[in-house]
């Protein structure tokens, strides 16, 4: 009787044997899925570590902004 696991990504019952190449996930999709998640939240966390930098980045743009705008004048 084959052993059977639960897909990480989706719950899906999983036969654990050679020929499932994708398990504990049942397919491709899945695995990439898992990883995609992996690389979303990193993405998140760098994004909110550049937010930050960002914030201070505004804060110097409309400065340099009027600096430009004025010669124009
Ligand atoms: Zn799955």
């Amino acid at each position: 009787m084959p052993m059977a696991v639960a897909c990480p990504t989706c719950g899906k019952q999983v036969i654990w044997e050679p020929d499932s190449r994708w398990r504990p996930f049942c397919s491709k999709r899945c695995k990439l899925i898992d990883l995609g998640d992996w690389l979303d939240e990193t993405h998140r966390i760098s994004e909110s570590l550049d937010s930050a930098d960002g914030g201070a980045d505004a804060e110097h743009w409309p400065s340099l902004d009027e600096g430009d705008v004025e010669p124009r004048h």
